[in-house]
């Protein structure tokens, strides 16, 4: 697989059997994996049917090497991870924490590209490099 997910603390692998997981907690304290497609723009998501949570209801995201929150502080909608190319470039990854929401950034220094219905280029240009 050409293009890998690593978290932004540990830099641990996230990708495993052509899917990112997560570990992840729901607004309503309920916790499980969720399991995203690497294609951007591809909103498919898996996880146990007996872990739910509604549209519009904000998941919190985890590292499940580390254990890290992956909430970025400067978008606290938005879960941050790292995208690494083939070439060995690496973009910062921004999606939204909402169920449903159809919003993802990828960013590397002054360039970003938008991806999903719900994303808008309302993201502060200012610091794109410094997500944290
Ligand atoms: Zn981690």
């Amino acid at each position: 697989m050409g293009v890998n997910y690593i978290c932004p603390e540990c830099r641990g692998y996230l990708n495993a059997c052509d899917y990112i997981i997560f570990r992840a907690k729901t607004e309503k304290g309920e916790k499980g994996l969720i399991l995203l497609h690497p294609e951007l723009g591809n909103y498919t998501v898996m996880h146990h049917p007996e872990f739910k949570f509604e549209e519009g209801e904000t998941v919190e995201f985890y590292c499940p090497i580390c254990g890290n929150s992956l909430t970025t502080k400067q978008k606290e909608n938005f879960a941050r991870i790292i995208m690494l190319e083939e070439e060995g470039k690496e973009f910062t990854i921004l999606f939204s924490r909402v169920a449903g929401e159809k919003s993802t950034y990828k960013i590397q220094g002054e360039s970003i590209e938008i991806f999903g219905k719900d994303a808008t280029k309302e993201i502060d240009f200012k610091n794109l490099t410094d997500f944290t």
